[in-house]
C-alpha cells in the first residue's frame, strides 16, 4: 500500500533521510523507532507530503506522490495523522473538532457528521466530553479525541508521531489501549514511538532508523531478541 523507494531528504546541507526504502502492506502496523534526530518524524511527514523528499519515490495505492499531476490533496485526505502535541483546534468543542473536516471535505451533513463523531467518541471512551473544549480535557483525553478526529475522515492510513511522548505517565496506557484497539482492523498504521513494549506487542514489523538510514527492518520478536545491527543493539541496551 505504501512504497518508499530510495527517499532522501535534505534541509539545506543537512542530509536527514538517506536512501530510505520501505514497503508497508495494507492493514499492517509498522513501528518506526530510533534515536532522537534519526529522521523518524521527517520520514513520517514525507508520507503525507508535509515534507517533500529531495529525491526518491513514494507510491501510495499505486499512485506516485511526487509525480506531476498527482492530486496531493486527495491522497492526504486518505491519511490521518496524530501528533505528539494533539493539535486540536482550541476554539472548537470536541464535537466541532471532529465534524469540521468531514463536513468540509466529504461534504456530509452536520447531522451525519455528528452521528459519526459520537460513535467514534464512544469508541475512544469519551462520549461524555462531546461538548467540552479541549482546554477542559486531560492530555490523554485530548489525544484520544485527536485519534477519533483522525478516524472521522475514514483514512486508510494512520500516521502516529510519538503519540504518547507528551503525556503524563498515568495517561500513556489509555492512549496505547485506543491505538491497540485500532491495530489490525484493516487500517494501515505507521507508528513512531519510544514505547518499546508496545511496539513489540502491536507492530508487525519494526523499522529501526539510525542517522537517516534504515539500519534494520525485522519482525518484533526478532528485532528485540536479536537485533542484527550494532547500532540497534546499542540503542536497545540504552532504552530497555
Ligand atoms: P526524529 O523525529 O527522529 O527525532 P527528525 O525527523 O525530527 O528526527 O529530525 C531529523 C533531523 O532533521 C534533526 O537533525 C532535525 O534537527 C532536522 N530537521 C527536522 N526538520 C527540519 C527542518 N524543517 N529544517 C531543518 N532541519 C530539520
Ligand atoms: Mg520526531
Amino acid at each position: 500500500m505504501i512504497k518508499i523507494e530510495k527517499v532522501s531528504k535534505k534541509f539545506k546541507d543537512l542530509a536527514v533521510l538517506k536512501d530510505i526504502s520501505l514497503e508497508i502492506n495494507k492493514g499492517e502496523v509498522i513501528a518506526i523507532i530510533g534515536p532522537s534526530g534519526s529522521g523518524k518524524s521527517t520520514l513520517l511527514r514525507c508520507i503525507n507530503l508535509l515534507e517533500i523528499p529531495t529525491s526518491g519515490k513514494i507510491t501510495i495505492n499505486g499512485v506516485e506522490l511526487l509525480e506531476k499531476g498527482t492530486e496531493v490533496q486527495k491522497i492526504r485526505q486518505n491519511i490521518g495523522m496524530v501528533f505528539q502535541h494533539f493539535n486540536l483546534f482550541p476554539h472548537m468543542t470536541v464535537l466541532k473538532n471532529m465534524t469540521y473536516a468531514p463536513m468540509v471535505v466529504h461534504q456530509i451533513s452536520a447531522e451525519e457528521a455528528e452521528k459519526q463523531a459520537i460513535a467514534l467518541l464512544e469508541r475512544v471512551g469519551l462520549q461524555e466530553k462531546v461538548h467540552e473544549y479541549p482546554s477542559k480535557l486531560s492530555g490523554g483525553q485530548k489525544q484520544r479525541v485527536a485519534i477519533a478526529r483522525a478516524l472521522a475522515m475514514k483514512p486508510e492510513i494512520l500516521l502516529f508521531d510519538e503519540p504518547t511522548s507528551a503525556l503524563d505517565p498515568e495517561m500513556v496506557k489509555e492512549v496505547l489501549e485506543v491505538i491497540k484497539s485500532l491495530a489490525h482492523t484493516g487500517i494501515t498504521m505507521v507508528l513512531v514511538t519510544h514505547e518499546m513494549g508496545f511496539a513489540r506487542e502491536v507492530a508487525d514489523k519494526i523499522c529501526f532508523l539510525d542517522e537517516g538510514r534504515v539500519a534494520e527492518i525485522a519482525p518484533p520478536q526478532e528485532f528485540f531478541s536479536s537485533p542484527k545491527s550494532a547500532r540497534a543493539q546499542q540503542f536497545l541496551d540504552k532504552v530497555l
